[in-house]
């Protein structure tokens, strides 16, 4: 029977950037497999495409800045456009101690009046807020950084396969040997068949940890939290190239430009099983009107044009989860990535292929970061 030397699960940003880091390392017996009919339609298809490094844990600050670089000036060939328009983004928070918390992660970025905010956004209602302005973040291109990681990695030699589900994992003991799969169509799923690996990498997002649920495995226990963004109407008022504005603290709100109205976030974060994470809670729509209708009081059409949900993965611990798992030899992580998938997406690819690639050399410790 056929054997691959590396199975991913997840046609994601995680799956497809750890298939390009392979490849990149030179591993290209790889095989990438994605149960829906096209890559990022989870989670990396339902986004907000900011990226902002200033993040409250310091190796994922780190692995945000190494990617911001890459976006900034990625390799010959990945894509023919920009990766990130540099509208640049503004961290901001309630003057006192909230302010006085992000001053250790975030100091990369320039401290500014509120009166600078407002002048990108003459609609937004008066803060006594602090607030740093960080000027080569902005808006990413996530299409293009997708299919980047994809195109490269198939140019190397990556197989992809889509609508095909991986069912269960292939163990013998404490080693893995492959995964099960099924191929579906829209109305029927294939009986199952095995394809064994050396190693497999599992990079199912909102899924994470199902498939080692049944298995010893060192999984920590994920949690997936749906979130909620809406685009308001075309307003004449809102500049498309002004910054994005990310207010945080108990009254958490995000917005930037988007197709002449404003993406809007009100932060929501409910844990929902996988199944339920896409699905609008008209509720917490409304509460993002509110929200919207409170920090935005210049704007004179608030309507949503369009509205969606997605969701944000976290593991138990403070984190991404990273890197071969501790009791099966052979499997990977490469999940849990949180609301921070896209901005660190080339740093999690690389540290993923890298710890895989040693591993098989030194048998792995698990790797929290
Ligand atoms: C509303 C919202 C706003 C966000 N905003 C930002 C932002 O501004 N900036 C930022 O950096 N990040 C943001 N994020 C976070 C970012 O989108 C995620 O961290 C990232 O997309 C996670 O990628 P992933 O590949 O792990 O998951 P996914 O994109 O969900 O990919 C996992 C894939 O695995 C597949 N899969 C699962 N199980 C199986 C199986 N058994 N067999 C076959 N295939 C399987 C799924 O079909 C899916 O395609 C946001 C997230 C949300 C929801």
């Amino acid at each position: 029977m056929e054997k691959r030397q590396v199975i991913i699960v997840g046609g994601g940003i995680a799956g497809a950037a750890t298939a390009w880091a392979l490849a990149e390392a030179g591993m290209t017996d790889v095989l990438l497999l994605e149960k829906a009919e096209q890559p990022g339609v989870h989670a990396t298809g339902r986004n907000a495409a900011i990226l902002r490094t200033a993040i409250p844990n310091a190796t994922l600050q780190a692995l945000a800045l190494e990617s911001a670089a890459f976006y900034r000036s990625p390799p010959a060939g990945f894509s023919p456009q920009a990766l990130v328009d540099r509208v640049g983004l503004f961290l901001t928070a309630p003057a006192g101690e909230e302010a006085q918390n992000l001053l250790p992660w975030v100091n990369h970025g320039e401290e500014v009046d509120w009166q600078e905010v407002q002048a990108h956004h003459p609609y937004l209602q008066h803060q006594t807020a602090r607030a740093w302005h960080f000027a080569d973040e902005g808006v990413l291109d996530v299409h293009a950084i997708l299919h980047g990681f994809l195109h490269l990695a198939q140019a190397a030699g990556v197989e992809i396969r889509y609508r095909t589900l991986v069912t269960d994992l292939a163990v013998d003991g404490t080693q893995i040997l492959g995964v099960k799969v099924a191929e579906i169509t829209p109305l029927t799923t294939s009986a199952t068949t095995t394809l064994l690996a050396e190693s497999v990498v599992l990079a199912e997002g909102g899924w994470a940890g199902r498939l080692a649920r049944q298995h010893r495995t060192s999984a920590p226990a994920f949690q997936a939290r749906r979130r909620h963004l809406m685009v308001s109407a075309v307003d004449h008022a809102i500049h498309p190239g002004a910054p994005v504005v990310w207010n945080l603290g108990p009254d958490e709100f995000y917005f930037r430009p988007e197709s002449g109205g404003l993406l809007l976030s009100a932060c929501d974060h409910v844990a929902v099983p996988a199944e339920e994470g896409e699905i609008l809670d008209r509720d917490v729509l409304s509460y993002v009107a509110e929200k919207a209708l409170r920090w935005l009081p210049g704007l004179e059409n608030l309507a949503a044009a369009h509205a969606w949900a997605g969701m944000r993965t976290f593991p138990e611990h403070e984190g991404f989860h990273i890197g071969p798992d501790a009791n099966l030899n052979g499997l990977h992580w490469a999940a849990g990535l949180g609301g921070h998938g896209i901005t660190c997406a080339p740093a999690v690819g690389r540290l993923a292929a890298r710890l895989l690639l040693g591993s098989r050399s030194n048998r792995g410790q698990s790797v929290e970061i």
